[in-house]
């Protein structure tokens, strides 16, 4: 699971970006951006958006089965 910034909600405040444990989060043209190759996958920056314009969702390109398997790995 990833975040998804919503470029139209985000007013850009920061709140994400300091308490991301990555330090991977910054701000593009004034909204939230962060690297996805170094995500943690923990969710804390969807968590703390204080205007939830952040949602924590599988990417699109990532089959289902695929997932599984790969988080089982991880255990
Ligand atoms: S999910 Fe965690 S590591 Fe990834 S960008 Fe959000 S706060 Fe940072
Ligand atoms: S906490 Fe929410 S509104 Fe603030 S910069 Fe991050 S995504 Fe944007």
């Amino acid at each position: 699971m990833f975040p998804v910034v919503n470029a139209f909600k985000c007013d850009g405040c920061g709140v994400c970006i300091t308490r991301c444990p990555a330090q991977i989060m910054g701000l593009i043209n004034g909204k939230a951006a962060y690297l996805q190759m170094l995500c943690e996958e923990c969710g804390i920056c969807a968590e703390v958006c204080p205007i939830d314009a952040i949602r924590f969702e599988l990417p699109k390109c990532y089959d289902a089965a695929e997932v599984h398997e790969a988080y089982q790995f991880k255990r």
